[in-house]
Order: structure tokens, then sequence, then C-alpha cells
């Protein structure tokens, strides 16, 4: 059929967006209704335009079981990033078509990562995913195939890129519109980090794992006036301004702290406590005014202490003068933030009754959220979390790593997922050419992190 005679495709659903499961981030993919579906005339694997504030698109999948019969779209979130919607929002979905590429031009979306030229490797790992220019995308390990659902073992059959998942910005492509890499697509990588247009590539929900709960009860007290501080206007509330999150080191405090800032696109502001109280005298209180006065300016924002027992222990327990003022300072800056200026305080400690009593009072941290050490159920999530991306050997049990790491927090699973990782290179270094620029591919496609490497790093 000639392009003119292709009737133009007006059915659309509209859908609530709901986060997808950990594992299936980063695939590209999109569950929605069976009668929506229906309605698009789509089936599995093909393709929709999502269009939230922004448009960008993905593969339709089959409903989670637990989602038949509601209005739901899951998206991971990059996902939601690109079609800039934050859960419980709503999108517009229609079908759509991909046109073959000539040519795409990736970047990375990560701040530290360099990367240097496996385009043919990045070709492979995002051949026929729909992409469109402007969207945050990731590469996918090669898990075993049969630990996927069928429906996307089926759509990507592609070898591993690296270690971990890297995750790119979409520079351009040419045509302009909803593309796909094929045999023919040019595909470049450039080295520089792009800032992206969106830092949900650096953290986002998905990144925290075992926190389901936890990331509910901080919407509701940190995104959701944020994104919509009229509501609160609206009912003559004051939205919180502080809000205390204590639970032992390296459970994830910090990082739940950027991805809500993140998601709500909210800027992001970090007070480290025993840093900023080892300035001289005077500094620490202008170093924290300093901070409170850009981030009103760049509001929405996010201002994040961690450590904050450091800075403000209890007044009539402390020695120091230091300490006295900066406790001071900081309810004096609680106090003077303004109800309207839409900038929230989250702070971490992991010694909550070491704290100011005045610092709790209402108007200040008056909300508190306990971050714990994760059960087996949240240890496997965050296995998966650090796992992601990786090409893993044929007898890798997550769920089995999970009951053996009782009492690990999240900072120790992400150490074991990269001590593994290392195991694994370890192994193939005796087959690697170290006067050469880069590894050779076949070696690369190769590389897989077994069951013995964990061991091994468990060890350790
Ligand atoms: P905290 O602020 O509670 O001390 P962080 O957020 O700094 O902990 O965590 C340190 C690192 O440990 C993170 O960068 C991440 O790699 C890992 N980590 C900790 N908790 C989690 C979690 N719940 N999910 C995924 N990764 C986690």
């Amino acid at each position: 059929m000639a392009e003119a005679d292709v009737p133009v495709d007006t059915r659309e659903v509209r859908l609530q967006v709901a986060a997808s499961r950990q594992e299936e981030s980063g695939h590209g993919i999109a569950r929605i209704p069976r009668d929506a579906m229906a309605t698009l005339g789509v089936t599995e694997g093909d393709i929709i335009e999502i269009a939230g504030k922004r448009t960008t698109t993905a593969r339709v999948l089959l409903p989670y079981s637990e989602d038949e019969g509601l209005n739901v779209i899951r998206l991971d979130g990059l996902e939601r990033g690109n079609a800039e919607v934050g859960s419980g929002e709503h999108v517009l979905v229609r079908r759509a078509e991909s046109r073959p590429a000539t040519r795409v031009v990736f970047a990375p979306a990560q701040k530290d990562m360099r990367l240097q030229g496996p385009a043919q490797a990045l070709k492979r790992n995002f051949f026929g995913r729909p992409l469109t220019a402007g969207d945050l995308v990731a590469t996918r390990g090669q898990k075993r195939v049969q630990d996927m659902p069928p429906e996307i073992a089926r759509m990507f059959n592609a070898p591993a890129f690296a270690l971990t998942q890297i995750r790119l910005s979409v520079v351009s492509t040419t045509p302009k519109g909803i593309v796909h890499i094929d045999e023919n697509t040019e595909v470049e990588l450039k080295a520089e980090f792009e800032e992206p247009r969106d830092n949900r590539a650096e953290v986002n929900y998905d990144d925290v794992g075992g926190m389901e709960d936890t990331i509910q009860q901080l919407r509701e007290m940190v995104e959701l006036p944020l994104r919509y501080p009229e509501l609160f206007t609206r009912l003559g509330v004051d939205p919180p301004k502080g809000v205390l999150l204590h639970g032992p080191p390296g459970t994830g405090k910090t990082r739940l702290a950027r991805a809500v800032a993140n998601e709500s696109d909210a800027n992001f502001f970090t007070i480290n406590g025993p840093e900023i109280m080892g300035s001289a005298y005077g500094e620490s209180e202008k170093r924290l005014r300093e901070v409170f006065e850009e981030a009103e300016k760049s509001s929405p924002a996010i201002v994040f202490i961690d450590e904050l027992d450091s800075i403000a222990p209890k007044r009539n327990n402390t020695p120091g003068e230091a300490e006295k003022r900066l406790v001071a300072q900081l309810l004096t800056l609680m106090d003077g933030l303004q109800s309207r200026s839409n900038l929230v305080v989250i702070a971490a400690t992991n010694r909550p009754d070491a704290l100011d009593e005045a610092l709790r009072r209402p108007g200040r941290f008056d909300r508190e959220i306990i971050v714990g050490v994760p059960d087996q159920t949240g240890r496997e999530e965050i296995i998966v979390i650090h796992t992601r991306g990786m090409p893993l050997g044929e007898n890798v049990d997550l769920r089995e790593l999970a009951r053996m790491t009782h009492g690990f927090v999240g900072a120790d699973l992400a150490a074991l997922a990269r001590e593994a990782a290392i195991e694994a290179v370890r192994r193939i270094m005796p087959q690697l050419d170290l006067d050469a620029q880069t590894i050779p591919p076949e070696v690369l496609d190769n590389l897989c992190v077994t069951r013995t490497d964990f061991m091994d790093a468990l060890k350790r």
C-alpha cells in the first residue's frame, strides 16, 4: 500500500502508569491490558507510541496476572522518564510502526561512564528495538534465556554488551520518529557523556530494591507535594518540609532520596553531615545557608542531609559549640522555608535517638520513614538490580544468593555483585592481549559470571 493510502490510526486508549517489575527494567517493553490491545489492534511484540508530557515508544506485552482487568500500563523508570510521567499519572497509547534506521547515534547517559567504540555490540544489543531520539535506554545483558518470560526471550536474542547495564541517550536517529536498528543501520556511540534530558538514567525507582512500601510512603510525602504543590495549597494544608529516613548504613537511603528527586524532576542538593562539620569556624553555618538558598532558587528541589546526627546531636549532650550553632542554624533555615517554596528536606540518620528533639517538632522533620535491613525477598530484588545487564552463567541462582546473604544490606549486595564480576574478568584475563586497545567481541560474548564466581566473592 502506498503511504497515502494508509489510513491514520486514530484509535487510542488512556491508561494509568504503574511501575514494571525490577527484572524487566530496561527491556523497552510496556504491559497493557488485553482489551486495550484489542482496541488498538496490537498483539504481543507490536510497537506502540506512549504519550505523556512527552512521546516515546515501546513494544507491548500482555499484562501481569495481577493486573488483569485493570486499566494499567506498566512502564520502567526510564520509560516513565521518556514519557515524562510518574506512576499514577495517565498516558495515551496508540499503535505505531517503526521504520528501519539508516543511522542511530547513542551517548552514555551516566556520568562516570566512558565507553569506547563497541558500536557493533551496541547494534546487536538494540537490534529491532523501537527507539526515538531523546529516549533514554538501557543495554541488556545476556540473561539466561530460560529465565526470561518466553515472550521477551523470543524478542531479544542478543548477546552481551558488558558486565553491567549501561544507560544511554539516543542522541539522534535518521530518519526521525520511531525507528529500529537493522542490518543496514550505521550505529555510532559518542564517547562522551551527554547531559540527558532527565536524570532518571542515573537512579530511578527501578534501582532501589526491597523498598516498595518505603517508596510509596516517600512518594506521598515528597514527590506528590513537589509535583503538585497546588493540591496542597488547594486543601489548605502545608506540605511536609522535612522527612527523616532512619536505618543502618548502606540500606539505600541516599539512593532512595536521589531516586525521588529524579522521578519528581526536582533538583537535588546534598549536605554531608561529617564533611560540613569539618569546616572552619562559622564556615559550616554559611555552607548550610548557601545550600538552602541555592535550593530555594532552583525549586522544586530536595535538600538531602546525610548523617544528620553528626550536625544535629542533642544540644544538651554535646560539649561542642560548633554543633550547637549548627543545630540552631538548621532550625532557623527549616523554620524560614516558605510553605510554598516547593522544597523538601530529606535527612538520613542511623541514630535517630541521638538527634536534637527540637528538630523533630511539627514543621521540621515531622515525618519519619524507617529503612530497614532487607529481608530475603528484598535481598533478591537488590541482587536482581545489581546483576541486571550481567551475563549470568547457567547455574547462577539469585534466589539462592538471597537466601545465603542473611544480614547483608544493599551496599553489601552491590559489593558482592561487583566482586563476582571481577572474578569473571580474572578468569578471562589470560585470553586478553593487553596491548590491544579493545577486547575482541568473541571474548566479550563468552564472558559470563558463574555461580562459582559468586561463591568465591562471598568468601572474600
Ligand atoms: P545509605 O544512604 O543508607 O547509607 P546508600 O544509598 O548510600 O546507603 O547505598 C550505598 C550503595 O549500596 C548504593 O549506591 C547501592 O549500590 C547499594 N544499595 C543500598 N541499598 C540498596 C537498595 N535498597 N537497592 C539497591 N541498591 C542498594
